[in-house]
C-alpha cells in the first residue's frame, strides 16, 4: 500500500512533469478533501487510503492535470478571513483582491458607514467579508449571473450574514438600474471584468477555462465597465460617499481618470502583495 506522503509526492512530480504549477499545500488540500479531513490532520493521519478515497484523489489529480484550479476541484477557497464556496460560475477569489477588502473595511469603520453596494458580486467574497467584519453594515450585491447569485447566497449563509444582504439579478447596462437599486449608499465597491477582450486568450488556462468569461472580459480596452459603473456610482452614492475599484496591472491611472471625469476625487491607489496598484480609492 502506498503511503499518503508517497502518493502526494508522486502526484506532485506527475503534475510538474505536465507543466502544471502546483504546490505541496495544494496537494494537501486535494488529499484532505479526498480523505474528508481538515488539511492539518493529514500530518496525523496514519490509516491507508480506502479504494474510494484513492479513486477520489486520483480523479482530483486528473482534473488538476487538465488545469482545473484546486479551489474549483474541492469547491471552496479561503479569502481574507473567511472560507467561500467556489465553482465554475464564479471568479475564484484572489489574494490580490484582499487589499480592496482591507481598505474598504477601514473606510467603513472610520466613517461609521451602514450602506454598501457591490457591482458584480460573483462568489460574494468582497461584500460578504465586509458584512462579516462590520456587524452594523448592510448592503446590496448585484450580478448578471443567477448561478453566481445562488453561490453568493449560499456563501452569505455560510458566514452568517444572510440577514444583511440583498442579492439582485441586475446588469449595470440595464436602462432602469438606478430605479431598481433605489436607495443611496455610503460606499460602492466593484471588481468588474477588466481584461481587454483581445488578451483573454493569453490568460492561464486555469483562468480562461475555469473562470466565467463574463467576469473577465472588460471590452476592447478592458475599461468598459469602469466607465459605466463610475457614472452610476456618482448618482447612487450619498455626498462624501466612497467608490473603490479593483483594476488590472497598469490600469490604475486610467481608472482614476475615468472616475475623476465623473466628478470623483482620487484619494489613493493601494498596492497588492505583488506591488501592483490594484485598488483605486475615490471619494465623491
Ligand atoms: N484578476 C483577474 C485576473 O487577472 C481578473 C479579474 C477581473 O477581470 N476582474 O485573472
Amino acid at each position: 500500500m502506498t503511503s499518503i506522503s508517497d502518493l502526494m509526492a508522486e502526484s506532485l512530480r506527475l503534475l510538474r512533469l505536465k507543466g502544471i504549477e502546483t504546490s505541496r499545500q495544494e496537494l494537501r488540500l486535494l488529499m484532505a478533501c479526498a480523505l474528508d479531513i481538515a488539511p492539518d490532520e493529514i500530518y496525523f493521519y496514519d490509516k491507508d487510503l480506502t479504494e474510494n478515497q484513492l479513486v477520489k484523489f486520483e480523479t482530483f489529480i486528473g482534473q488538476r492535470a487538465e488545469h482545473c484550479p484546486v479551489d474549483k476541484i474541492i469547491g471552496h477557497r479561503g479569502f481574507y478571513k473567511y472560507d467561500f464556496e467556489v465553482n465554475c460560475h464564479v471568479l475564484s477569489p484572489r489574494p490580490d483582491t484582499e487589499i480592496l477588502v482591507e481598505e474598504a473595511a477601514k473606510i467603513v469603520r472610520q466613517n461609521n458607514f451602514t450602506k454598501i453596494l457591490e457591482f458584480g458580486v460573483g462568489s460574494g467574497c468582497i461584500i460578504l467579508s465586509l458584512l462579516a467584519d462590520v456587524p452594523s453594515l448592510e448592503g446590496i450585491g448585484t450580478d448578471i449571473s443567477e448561478k453566481a447569485l445562488e453561490t453568493a447566497r449560499r456563501n452569505a449563509q455560510r458566514i452568517g450574514v444572510e440577514q444583511r444582504i440583498k442579492l439582485m439579478l441586475l446588469d449595470w447596462f440595464d436602462q432602469d438600474i438606478l430605479q431598481k437599486l433605489g436607495c443611496r449608499f455610503d460606499i460602492i465597491v466593484s471588481n468588474p471584468p477588466y481584461i481587454p477582450s483581445g488578451e483573454i486568450n493569453l490568460l492561464d488556462r486555469e483562468v480562461k477555462d475555469f473562470d466565467p468569461l463574463t467576469a473577465l472580459d472588460g471590452g476592447k480596452d478592458g475599461l468598459r465597465d469602469f466607465r459605466k459603473i463610475s457614472g452610476l456610482a456618482g448618482q447612487l452614492l450619498k455626498p462624501e460617499g466612497y467608490l473603490l475599484f479593483e483594476g488590472g496591472e497598469n490600469q490604475a491611472d486610467k481608472i482614476a481618470d475615468i472616475a475623476v471625469g465623473h466628478g470623483f476625487n482620487l484619494l489613493k491607489k493601494a498596492r497588492d502583495l505583488s506591488g501592483i496598484e490594484r485598488c483605486i480609492i475615490l471619494k465623491k
